[in-house]
């Protein structure tokens, strides 16, 4: 496409809705290839944000682009039902190999916010219960069902009627495991003892590592008494692994770090390397339960996204990511603990796979501190690193940058870091 972009700069941005386009770093890029974006400034940019982890395989991978053009030779368009497709028969036969446990029945959606409607639909069917507890922090989507388990940050809600919804707090990173089972419980048994009649709540949904919210990892038991107390109480549980999933924690899905199998679990984001698809996932006899036309989509399981999902599924096991993301994931997380020895304002640095989260503490109050954390972030890109932010006030540096990343890009990205918190914080003091 050739492209006048000082025209397109100047005057078209404000076509695009605000909500969604105004987000950070908006750098104008014309092409993407493996851990690097190419700006419209003719500059290369180390990408540490996976497109916010979806590029799990890099960007472009060779395999991901044949894949898109095979397919779009046979088939462009479903939709499933009216018409049977081998791919997406292949893709759900290939995913349900590396699920956790029984999870080996599909509805596919396009997006990660689809996944949880579905995932919470089917919960509430099939308990015909109306109610479910989220946590406090927890991130699932935009749309007004998973709006109504979404507390990240209060304006996504706004002027928002969302209810059938009960939250209790997520883990806290500075209890440790016992207190923190200990206060677990003692908030479910407040719950339903002041606000929730149990019979009334059909499941509990979260994110087995918080993204959004902040990225914190809770202790292994607490996530196992979670599904203890929905064992105890009749409740489905649902893993949001949106996120988490395909190889970003060094595991197929968090829920192999934790060891625990979820009822239903929604995923999406790095299914497909970009291609738009996410899956409520369940196992068959409760996908069962499930009457025809009771919950469908005119595009979900789109031929080119299922080419795409089978190709990611291949590079995943292929090229040894998950391992990569471990090994890649410690020696990062090694490197940045070096650089919060340097620079106070890193609070706490939280790791697991590739899933790394820098929290960023005022200098002086050790508050967390969005204002700087955007500021170090603006500097970085700067330098020629993009990364993302998350938590409630913006205070988290996300670093998740595709799995087939090497320890070298990583100490080229972690020294423009360093540059750019020298600069920032030399500012700001
Ligand atoms: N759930 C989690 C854990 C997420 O991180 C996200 C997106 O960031 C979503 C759901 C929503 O996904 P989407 O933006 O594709 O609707």
């Amino acid at each position: 496409m050739s492209t006048n972009w000082n025209n397109l700069l100047e005057k078209l941005p404000e076509r695009l809705a605000p909500s969604m386009a105004k987000d950070h770093p908006n750098l104008p890029v014309v092409k993407e290839e493996g851990v690097y974006y190419f700006g419209v400034d003719k500059k290369k940019y180390l990408d540490f944000t996976s497109g916010i982890a979806v590029t799990n395989v890099g960007h472009r991978h060779p395999k991901i682009v044949q894949a898109i053009k095979d397919a779009a030779d046979e088939l462009t368009h479903g939709p499933i039902g009216v018409i049977q497709y081998e791919s997406i028969l292949k893709y759900a036969d290939e995913l349900a190999n590396v699920m956790p446990g029984d999870l080996d029945c599909f509805f596919f959606g396009n997006s990660g916010t689809e996944a949880v409607e579905g995932a919470l639909k089917l919960a509430r069917h099939v308990k015909n219960k109306p109610y479910a507890i989220s946590f406090t922090g927890g991130f699932h989507g935009r749309t007004l069902g998973s709006l109504s388990v979404s507390t990240s940050k209060a304006k996504y809600r706004k002027h928002q009627p969302v209810g059938a919804s009960y939250q209790i707090p997520y883990y806290d990173p500075s209890d440790d495991e016992q207190v923190a089972i200990e206060k677990l419980d003692a908030q479910f048994n407040q719950l339903f003892a002041h606000a929730a009649d149990v019979e009334e709540v059909a499941c509990v949904i979260m994110e087995p590592v918080l993204g959004e919210g902040g990225y914190v990892i809770p202790p292994k038991r607490w996530v196992q008494r979670i599904r203890e107390i929905c064992n105890e109480n009749d409740l489905l549980l649902i893993f949001d692994e949106v996120q988490t999933g395909f190889g970003r924690t060094g595991e197929w899905f968090a829920s192999n770090l934790f060891d625990v199998v979820p009822d239903i679990m929604a995923i999406a984001k790095a299914m497909a390397s970009g291609q738009p698809i996410s899956a409520t996932v369940a196992p068959h006899k409760l996908m069962q339960q499930w009457p025809l036309g009771s919950h469908a989509t005119t595009y979900g399981g789109n031929p080119i996204a299922c080419r795409a999902g089978l190709a990611t599924l291949e590079i995943l096991k292929e090229e040894n990511l998950l391992q990569n993301a471990k090994e890649v994931g410690a020696y990062a997380a090694a490197q940045l603990d070096e650089l919060k020895a340097k620079y106070p304002v890193i609070g706490s640095i939280r790791a697991v796979g590739l899933m790394i989260g820098i929290e960023i503490v005022h200098p002086e109050s050790g508050e967390p501190d969005g204002e700087l954390a955007m500021n170090i972030l603006d500097r970085a890109l700067e330098e020629g690193v993009l990364f993302y932010f998350c938590g409630n006030k913006g205070e988290v540096i996300r670093m998740i940058p595709p799995l087939t990343v090497t320890k070298e890009q990583v100490d080229d990205g972690l020294l423009m870091l360093g540059r750019a918190l020298e600069r920032a914080t030399k500012k700001s003091t």
